[in-house]
């Protein structure tokens, strides 16, 4: 088990426990971006509908003679980060977009985007959701403060490995002349 302590140090539970300073009051609390429920309970349901808004995961016709895919171990190394994440929306907490903001309704919060960035990266995904991260998922609201990536039990590099080449891929499709033209001509 891993606990955040201090900034981007992380260190085990027990690491953590030894370090305690018991004349010191502790402090522990429920996630304040979601509905309390009771004690330190918070309704996270809204993630998991979140979830089933994006795009799954569509691989390409398998292209080897026994029916099975071909990939290279480089890209399978890029999206093994994102499957690390265990779901503790420590980072939807923290994003001042989902906590302050509360813009629940078009804003999906970086555990999705790392979600989206797994399938849009995966060697083997046909899907495009990229129009969807730009229009309902809200991806132009994120201003890389990086506050996800410092809480992440994971470690995962939220920010620079997901969001900013998600964000680096839209602004190609939706603002770059000569992609905009080739697709225009390509269709
Ligand atoms: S980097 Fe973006 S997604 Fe992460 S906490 Fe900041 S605004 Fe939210
Ligand atoms: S903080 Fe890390 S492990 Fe937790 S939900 Fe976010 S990406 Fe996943």
């Amino acid at each position: 088990m891993r606990l955040l302590l201090g900034g981007d140090q992380r260190q085990t539970a027990a690491d953590v426990l030894n370090q305690l300073k018991l004349d010191e009051p502790v402090t522990v609390e429920p996630m304040r971006a979601f509905p309390p429920i009771r004690d330190l309970v918070s309704d996270v349901s809204w993630n998991f509908r979140v979830k089933t808004t994006i795009a799954p995961f569509a691989p390409r016709t398998p292209d080897a003679p026994d029916g099975t895919w071909r990939m290279q171990q480089h890209d399978i190394d890029r999206v093994q980060e994102f499957r690390k994440c265990i779901e503790c929306f420590l980072c939807q907490d923290v994003c001042h977009v989902i906590r302050d903001h509360q813009l629940t309704n078009g804003f999906i919060g970086p555990r999705f985007l790392t979600f989206a960035a797994a399938l849009e990266m995966h060697p083997l995904d046909t899907g495009d959701r990229i129009p969807a991260l730009r229009h309902e998922h809200g991806i132009g609201y994120c201003n890389i403060t990086k506050c996800c990536t410092k809480v992440c039990p994971e470690e995962i590099k939220i920010t620079d490995n997901a969001i900013i080449p998600l964000k680096e891929r839209t602004v190609d499709r939706f603002y770059d002349p000569v992609t905009r033209l080739l697709r225009m001509i390509t269709g």
